[in-house]
C-alpha cells in the first residue's frame, strides 16, 4: 500500500452508516482509484456538471451523452438512455 494506507485513509474519510454498502467500497482487493472513485460517488461528491455550472466552470448542467437530463451522478450512472445501452 502507498503512504496513505487503507487504515490511513478509513481514518479520514470516516464511516458513513447510511450505506449499508459503504463497508464494501474499502475491500482490499479493489485498486484504490477504484475505493476512492466509488466512495465519491456515494457521498456525491464526484465534479458532476450540476455542480462545475454553480461554480461557472461549465456553461449548463445538460448531459453531454443524452442531452435529455441534467447531469447528476444518478442521471450519469444510473438513468441516462446512452449509458443504460451498456
Ligand atoms: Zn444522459
Amino acid at each position: 500500500m502507498g503512504v496513505f494506507g487503507e487504515g490511513r485513509l478509513s481514518v479520514v474519510v470516516g464511516t458513513d452508516e447510511s450505506y449499508p454498502q459503504f463497508k464494501q467500497v474499502w475491500r482490499p482487493k479493489v485498486p484504490m482509484k477504484i475505493k476512492v472513485f466509488t466512495w465519491l460517488l456515494f457521498k456525491e461528491r464526484l465534479l458532476m456538471k450540476v455542480y462545475r455550472v454553480k461554480w461557472a466552470v461549465a456553461a449548463t448542467t445538460t448531459c453531454e451523452l443524452c442531452s435529455a437530463a441534467p447531469e447528476t451522478a444518478a442521471h450519469l450512472f444510473c438513468e441516462c438512455v446512452f449509458v443504460r445501452r451498456f
